[in-house]
């Protein structure tokens, strides 16, 4: 497993909490609109973290730092994550995944033995078309899964969709609505086209402030989902 990244403090990837970020290499998909390319492909000019290092650094800071955020990548791929995340635990710090939720066991694990406490899950577009935002071919019964086992609520969590025009029209979003109907919360993000791995996206423009009010609007109206809302505009 390597840490191919490390931000010290953030108050935007835990909404109300102060936390340090890790990001972990690899990813099994290919999203082509992916702004961490880089962490994806573990790319080689990338400076590698130790986690004796980074749990020193919190231990030192414990007063300051609610939690530590996973992300990548795709951080389930890495069986490393176990002891990573154990040993933030001990250590009395929460801990927030963030997953493309297609390692269904490693999630479940997870939740099971109390190892997280925040878990936010990409729901790319609608799943007749998750192929293309993956960018591969794809089981969709694990991506189903974990939306089962997340609207269980055993842990606080959230869907999250970023909002990538053509990907996701306002038909996908009403999809995905209906795949996780019920859930707790559902966070429609901006796309930012600048750092997307494929060049074709870089020229997309995101939606403006007002077409993704007006799709939250539209979506929110009848209630199915507790809270739903835009991050990023
Ligand atoms: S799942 Fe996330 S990290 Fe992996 S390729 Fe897609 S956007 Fe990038």
């Amino acid at each position: 497993m390597e840490i191919l990244g490390f931000i010290e403090n953030s108050f935007v990837d835990w909404d109300g909490k102060v936390s340090a970020v890790i990001f972990l290499g690899g990813c099994n998909f290919k999203c082509p609109f992916c702004q961490n390319y880089p962490i994806v492909k573990r790319d080689k000019l990338l400076k590698r973290y130790k986690a004796n290092e980074i749990l020193e650094y919190l231990k030192n800071n414990q007063k300051f730092i609610d939690g530590v955020v996973i992300t990548g990548g795709e951080p389930l791929i890495n069986p490393g994550i176990f002891d990573l995340v154990r040993n933030f635990k001990e250590e009395g710090f929460l801990v927030k995944l963030d997953t493309n939720g297609y390692f269904y066991f490693n999630l479940l694990t997870l939740i099971k033995e109390n190892l997280v406490d925040y878990v936010a899950m990409d729901i790319k577009t609608s799943l007749k078309k998750y192929h293309k935002a993956a960018g591969r071919k794809i089981e969709i019964s694990l991506i189903k899964d974990s939306i089962e086992l997340l609207k269980e609520d055993k842990v606080d969590y959230e869907f999250r969709t970023t909002l990538v025009p053509k990907l996701v029209t306002i038909e996908d979003l009403f999809s995905i609505k209906e795949e996780i109907k019920g859930a707790k919360r559902w966070v429609l993000q901006k796309f930012v086209n600048q750092n997307a791995k494929s060049k074709i996206y870089q020229r997309i423009e995101p939606y403006t402030k007002e077409e993704a009010e007006n799709l939250l609007s539209l979506l929110k109206s009848d209630g199915k989902i507790k809270e739903v809302y835009l991050r990023g505009y």
